[in-house]
């Protein structure tokens, strides 16, 4: 039987209980709101309105490249100007050091774009080009926030280019062999699955024998993974939730992230692809 632990938050911080939650009175009228949603951090700012496309962020891959290579042209255009303006100062310590200077932004900026050209080949050859540490396991996992800050600034929303992210990250990480027994895995389920997608989870969780940890909050997560000490981990999160979640634990052991879709706002009822999340769980059984 597959192990279901839930996570040490039976009561949770007060910064888990997002203000929607409360009844509130205007003009003499009770008005209560969503008393069963207790929004996570990464949704502080929501509206109460209905998510873009129905809270289904599936999209391709483009975004993450072009907002990646926008950023990157971004930081060495800021360098070089940063040198121009200084150059004259930076020429009474050294008349080389403005030139050097220069040398190095250009050498860097060519690095950063075949970098960026060999994870892109390496996501339409389906191949680990790169060493973990330089792609999915590494660089990559620093350059997910800056594709979404530098989308957010083209007016896209960061869960389309999250959900671009994570899509990249996963085709990485799947090119990659590495298998281990059911015992060493871990699935890692957030709270807000809908009761349909949560028994489909358990399902797959119960027929392959795998532990499954309910995370009520990302540190409890991390908790999880340092207590369990799994070899491999199949996680499924929204895509805010599971950017912070890569960039904190992918670097030490195999993951692959599912992401879901959420027709009822962040943090209830969210729905996810069962048939994918057990291909994950497959891929890295032996
Ligand atoms: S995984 Fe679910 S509960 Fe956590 S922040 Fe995302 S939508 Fe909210």
């Amino acid at each position: 039987m597959p192990n279901i632990a839930d996570s040490p938050a039976s009561t949770p911080p007060a910064d888990e209980i997002a203000s929607p939650a409360s009844p509130s009175r205007h003009g003499g009228l009770l008005v209560k709101i969503e008393t069963d949603r207790r929004l996570g951090h990464e949704w502080d700012e929501w509206n109460g309105q209905p998510l873009a496309n129905g809270g289904d962020f599936r999209t391709t891959a483009g975004k993450f490249f072009l907002f990646t290579a926008v950023g990157l042209t971004a930081i060495v255009v800021t360098s070089a100007a940063g040198i121009f303006l200084l150059a004259p100062r930076l020429a009474q310590l050294a008349d080389w050091l403005p030139r050097a200077l220069y040398l190095t932004d250009a050498g860097l900026a060519l690095a950063g774009f075949i970098w960026l050209a060999l994870i892109g080949v390496s996501y339409a050859t389906n191949r680990a080009l790169l060493p973990g540490r330089f792609a999915e396991r590494g660089l990559l996992l620093k350059t997910l926030r800056l594709a979404s800050r530098v989308g957010e600034m083209f007016g896209v929303q960061r869960d389309w280019t999250d959900n671009a992210a994570i899509a990249v990250y996963n085709r990485l990480a799947w090119a990659r062999e590495w298998r281990v027994r059911a015992n060493e895995m871990l699935i890692l389920i957030p709270r807000c699955l809908s009761r349909t997608a949560l028994e489909g989870v358990m399902d797959i969780a119960k027929r392959y024998d795998v532990a499954t940890f309910v995370a009520t909050r990302g540190a409890y997560a991390r908790q999880a993974i340092r207590e369990r000490r799994p070899k491999a981990v199949v996680a499924v999160a929204c895509e805010r939730d599971m950017v912070s979640g890569l960039h904190d634990v992918a670097g030490r052991l195999p993951v692959l992230g599912l992401t879901m879709q959420l027709p009822n706002g962040p943090c209830k009822d969210a729905s996810l692809d069962l048939a994918e999340m057990e291909a994950f769980v497959r891929k890295y059984l032996r």
